[in-house]
């Protein structure tokens, strides 16, 4: 399953709850790459930067972390949060699970308003989340990864989730359209 929005509309806790609640592993690619900068990594190095201004980290350096990270969860079911960000990365994923025999049960759209998305963000306080940042990640996200609705819509897996309210409503609106 993949869990997709803008930065700050929620996906880290929502996902935390599908994944305690079924099971699943929780994949997140900035927080392997915060563990990896933390860490000292060459790839925390390389990658380090990159998301200090707020821009996206290399598809194919992604695309490896997910390999390598899908392997070692095996035949578990697993909700991507972060990932896909590009057309290439959801391409990236498509060959990846069809190497592994796996399908795409659900990509779950989360939306909030712009507005909303900004404060969540300012309320968390990472390092990241500067208002200059924060703008800029939002443009990126609009250019990038907004685009990934007209991929997944057209494969009918798509549900949008209104991401307003308590932590727990939301997560009571996913749970309804999971199909699980
Ligand atoms: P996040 O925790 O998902 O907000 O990601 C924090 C930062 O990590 C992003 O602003 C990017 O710089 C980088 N990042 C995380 N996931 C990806 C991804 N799938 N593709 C490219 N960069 C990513």
């Amino acid at each position: 399953m993949i869990l997709l929005g803008a930065p700050g509309v929620g996906k880290g806790t929502q996902a935390e709850l599908l994944c305690r609640r079924h099971g699943w592993r929780h994949l997140a690619t900035g927080d392997l790459l915060r563990a990896a900068v933390k860490a000292g990594t060459s790839l925390g190095s390389r990658a380090e930067a990159i998301m200090a201004r707020g821009d996206l980290v290399d598809d194919t350096v992604i695309l490896g972390l997910i390999e390598e990270e899908m392997e070692r969860a095996g035949s578990e079911g697993v909700v991507l949060d972060g990932f896909p960000r590009t057309l290439a990365q959801a391409e990236g994923l498509d060959a990846l699970l069809k190497k592994r025999g796996e399908v795409l049960n659900r990509v779950i759209l989360l939306t909030a308003s712009e507005e909303e998305v900004a404060r969540r963000m300012k309320a968390r306080g990472r390092p990241d989340d500067t208002a200059e940042t924060v703008r800029h990640r939002l443009q990126v996200y609009e250019k990038s990864t907004e685009p990934l609705v007209r991929y997944y819509e057209p494969k009918g897996v798509l549900r949008r989730v209104d991401g307003l309210g308590t932590v727990d409503d939301i997560h009571a609106r996913i749970e309804s359209v999971v199909g699980v």
